[in-house]
């Protein structure tokens, strides 16, 4: 379990050093026996220290520490009990996300890569406010068939079976809308169809990365 804090905390810090995230926003967890341990709520990640890192059940049950969990226990608490690959998640409020989430779109198949969220766009949860059960639902429906998604007016998610692959396709998902808002400058992009993004989605689940 020391093991899995530490590692918590290592990419809870490089939300902040690769600019994903900036100062508290954000949320790092993963899957832990009958539940997850989660970054706690409001804590500056350059100050988390081991006893910081929060254990949440699947019920929903914590003990009361000084520390909450992040306010955003709910929704990682729902992805884990829906989502039976997702052993890690990772929240952020990242630039480009952010921006295209303002206008509560997601992003289309203007390139091949967005495949990586596991479908032929990447979608935009509904609006609620941060913290409550329904963003929770809002998300578990943009995650329909989907490993990312933006947060409308928030930011973006990204889960995956561990928490390296989690943090690098939250990363993918940010350097995917930098391209999606610049190509935008220049007019409406061709979007591929869905035949092309159908081929895109097999030959990627044979596309392994090291
Ligand atoms: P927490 O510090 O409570 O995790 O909140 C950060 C956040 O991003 C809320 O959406
Ligand atoms: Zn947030």
């Amino acid at each position: 379990m020391k093991q899995l804090k530490r590692e918590i905390i290592k990419f809870a810090k490089k939300l902040n050093i690769t600019g994903l995230s900036a100062l508290r926003s954000g949320n790092i967890s993963v899957r832990y026996k009958k539940g997850f341990l989660i970054t706690p709520s409001g804590v500056k990640y350059s100050s988390l220290e081991i006893k910081d890192i929060i254990f949440v059940g699947l019920d929903g049950k914590f003990s009361k520490n000084k520390n909450k969990p992040s306010s955003e226990w709910r929704f990682h608490q729902d992805i884990y009990i829906n989502k039976k690959d997702a052993n890690a998640i990772v929240h952020a409020h990242s630039t480009n996300a952010t921006a295209i989430s303002v206008h509560k779109k997601g992003i289309p198949a203007f390139h091949y890569m967005v495949a990586l969220a596991g479908g032929n766009d990447i979608r935009c949860a509904k609006y609620a406010t941060f913290g409550t059960r329904n963003l929770s639902k809002n998300i578990l429906q943009a995650l329909s068939g989907r490993k990312a998604c933006l947060i409308a007016n928030h930011g973006q998610i990204a889960f995956e079976d561990n928490l390296p692959k989690a943090f690098e396709l939250a990363e993918e998902v940010e350097n995917i809308s930098l391209q999606y808002i610049t190509s935008l400058k220049l007019g409406k992009p061709k979007i591929l169809s869905i035949k092309e993004m159908r081929t895109v989605l097999s030959k990627a689940k044979n596309y392994k990365r090291g």
